[in-house]
């Protein structure tokens, strides 16, 4: 599925958008840790800091370095380990249309033929945390996988903290369904204007997942509480597979949840009987991330992937009379536990 007319990353086109004004709830955080109280400007992190860890495919270490950005960065990730410098080559925007490859992990990669896969449980660290420019470096093809879950990007992003830019925070405003269906999978983007909320279900031909659904609305707090430390999981038979391939050289019971049959082989279990659907909806805040702004919308799917959680952004672009960029400014309603806004189209 890689994209052919990706060679300039340009932002998605939308000429519509006007004058009316709408009232907004967003639902934000009381954790004093967060930025994520102020919804109206940009924010990036506070310091550089780095982690070392272990990438899924190759099995070896990788250096990760985040770096704080300026405002209308976005998200970029950056291969230090090229020389050259020149940033055609080296950087790569983290968005829906960089993507490559979703079949296993999420890779995403630039004109250059430049990659960097296992992007996304970072990335749904990033978003979660309401974190908008982040210059993020590593030294291999693939972001170090830590435990399999976001737990250890929450705590490094804490770790390097929050500083709010000058710059109003836009965010994609979803104003009509966008519904797509892929054989049993299926999958509806809906307006709401409380934030951005996921409503999922999966349902395998295993006893100990079975089916399993999660509908939250996603904060700071939401995030670290429900979903942050939800580990990817997967099955021995084909972990075995992978490895024949030369693939999955990195994954151990320390990186994932992996199942022989109908059994856990990790020690200590799950952390949660439903740690399934809880990582499958930590992975559609990471693949939503790419939509290059916080998206206002409720996202409701069955039995979705990186690959169907992609083309849903895909389609949503596709269709400019679907969804707005707004920026919030502070409505004269101060006392309100929830602060409304009121939201302008850009
Ligand atoms: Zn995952």
């Amino acid at each position: 599925m890689r994209n052919t007319d990706h060679d300039t990353f340009a932002e998605p086109v939308n000429t519509g958008g006007g004058s009316t004004f709408n009232k907004l709830r967003l639902a934000h955080s009381s954790d004093s840790t967060c930025v994520g109280t102020d919804v109206l400007r940009q924010t990036t992190i506070s310091t550089s800091i780095t982690m070392n860890g272990i990438g899924l495919h190759k099995g070896t270490l990788v250096r990760l370095v985040l770096k704080p950005a300026d405002a209308n960065t976005g998200i970029v990730f950056r291969r230090t380990d090229l020389e050259t410098s020149d940033r055609a080559i080296t950087d790569i925007p983290a968005r829906y249309d960089s993507v490559i490859d979703a079949t296993m992990c999420t890779t995403i990669g630039n004109a250059a033929g430049t990659k960097v896969a296992t992007i996304e449980h970072l990335m749904a660290a990033v978003s979660a945390l309401q974190i908008d420019n982040l210059l993020i470096e590593v030294d291999a093809e693939e972001v170090p996988v830590m435990d399999g879950s976001s737990d250890a990007f929450i705590a490094l992003l804490d770790q390097a903290g929050q500083a709010t830019l000058a710059s109003p925070r836009r965010y994609i405003r979803v104003l009509e369904p966008i519904a797509l269906e892929d054989g049993l999978r299926h999958g509806t983007l809906h307006p709401c204007d409380d934030g951005l909320r996921i409503e999922l279900s999966i349902d395998f031909d295993n006893q100990v997942i079975g089916k399993q659904d999660l509908a939250l609305t996603i904060s700071p707090d939401s995030f670290r509480r429900e979903l942050a430390r939800s580990r990817t999981f997967g099955f021995l038979k084909d972990v075995e597979m992978l490895r024949s391939l030369g693939l999955a050289k990195g994954a151990t019971l320390e990186n994932a949840v992996v199942l022989d049959g109908e059994e856990v082989l990790n020690d200590g279990g799950l952390r949660s009987p439903d740690e399934f659907v809880r990582h499958k909806t930590l992975d559609a805040v990471g693949d939503l991330a790419l939509a290059g702004a916080p998206i206002l919308g409720c996202y409701n799917a069955s039995r979705a992937g990186h690959a169907f959680n992609n083309q849903v952004l895909h389609a949503l672009f596709a269709n400019p009379d679907s969804w707005e960029y707004v920026t919030c400014d502070e409505s004269v309603d101060v006392m309100a536990d929830v602060p409304k806004m009121m939201v302008s189209a850009d």
